[in-house]
């Protein structure tokens, strides 16, 4: 099955690598974010230091990625990353620690997947800057400690929570990315579109914000399937009118839910008469793991206020019925 255009999960061969922002000045928004990683990064520099272990959490494709590596660019060091659930063994973690350069940014995406063994090994990696390996079995075995150099681990998820105590304790800069405003959108089209070599009028740069998601990551993506569209029908400049069309081709809506999103919102409302519903449920019904629910279709959602996660399980608020063209069920009959 091929992968739904609008998810924000990232595909193997990176079409955004072309959009990256390689600077702290050249990332758009999140304001709080940047300006407290740029003192951190003055101090370590200063001190001439590994700066402290950064922890980035937020949905997907708002920049986690783009951030860690303008990090280890902005700090003049190396970068190496890889992703929890390819650390398989905790030889595989060792391998990788021990060929750091000093200084450098390792960076482990989806790091709440690390499996228990191996996120044992980081704890000393990350306190101390040591691994503690047994050699040899039985009786002979021992425990030799190995010096690592100094360096910055740098984790991602997509939520905080999802993270044991022990390995969220030792992240001295946690740092938590939110949706985008459709004007910081708007910016991060624009500029796409810049490095892409195509032409946008300003409404069209925010027809395709606007249904973006919250995510730059499916601004870029949109902005791609827009280019297609206005090639094929010889539009020349980008206008409102031309982008419309093309979301609008691709069943993607005024605010910008998909048809995944709307199944899910159907769900609920059709099949549950507007909830509550638990998560496990409403997985089975759309055949779709919990996780993409929980961290890919829920968070916008609930950050546009068409549903709310209860004690009970998933409702449809207000918006939600409104923006189904449907009326709620009158309450006695719930
Ligand atoms: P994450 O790691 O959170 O899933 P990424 O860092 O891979 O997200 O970002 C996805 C894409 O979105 C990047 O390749 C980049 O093109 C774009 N992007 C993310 N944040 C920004 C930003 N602040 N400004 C411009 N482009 C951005």
């Amino acid at each position: 099955e091929p992968v739904p255009l609008h998810t924000p999960d990232r595909q193997p061969d990176d079409p955004d690598a072309a959009l990256r922002p390689k600077t702290l000045a050249e990332f758009i928004g999140q304001e709080a974010a940047r300006e407290n990683l740029r003192v951190f990064v003055e101090a370590a520099k200063a001190r001439e230091e590994a700066m402290d272990h950064v922890l980035f959490f937020g949905p997907p494709g708002l920049g986690k990625t783009t951030l860690a590596q303008i990090v280890a660019r902005e700090l003049g060091v190396g970068f190496r990353a890889s992703s929890g659930p390819v650390i398989a063994k905790a030889g595989d973690l060792a391998a990788i620690l021990t060929n750091l350069d000093a200084h450098d940014v390792l960076f482990i995406d989806e790091i709440h997947r690390l499996n228990p063994v191996v996120e044992e090994v980081l704890y000393p990696a990350m306190e101390d800057r040591a691994l503690d390996i047994i050699i040899g079995e039985g009786p002979s075995a021992r425990s030799v400690r190995i010096d690592l150099p100094p360096f910055t681990l740098v984790g991602a998820t997509t939520r905080q929570g999802l993270l044991t105590t022990p390995l969220r304790d030792r992240f001295g800069i946690p740092v938590r990315l939110n949706f985008y405003t459709v004007d910081e959108l708007t910016r991060v089209v624009t500029r796409g579109a810049d490095k892409l070599g195509m032409a946008i009028d300003g409404d069209g740069a925010r027809e395709i914000a606007g249904r973006a998601r919250g995510t730059p990551r499916v601004a870029g993506r949109l902005l791609r399937r827009v280019r297609d569209f206005a090639q094929v029908k010889n539009s020349g400049t980008v206008t409102r009118s031309v982008a419309d069309e093309a979301l609008t081709r691709l069943e993607i809506d005024r605010l910008g839910l998909d048809a995944q999103d709307r199944r899910y919102l159907r769900m609920i409302a059709d099949t549950y008469k507007g909830g509550p519903v638990g998560v496990e449920t409403l997985a089975a019904g759309l055949s779709e793991p919990r996780d993409t629910i929980e961290e890919v279709i829920e968070p916008f959602l609930i950050q546009l206020g068409l549903i709310a996660r209860t004690a009970r399980g998933r409702c449809l608020n207000e918006g939600g019925w409104k923006h189904l063209d449907l009326a709620p069920p009158a309450l006695s009959s719930r």
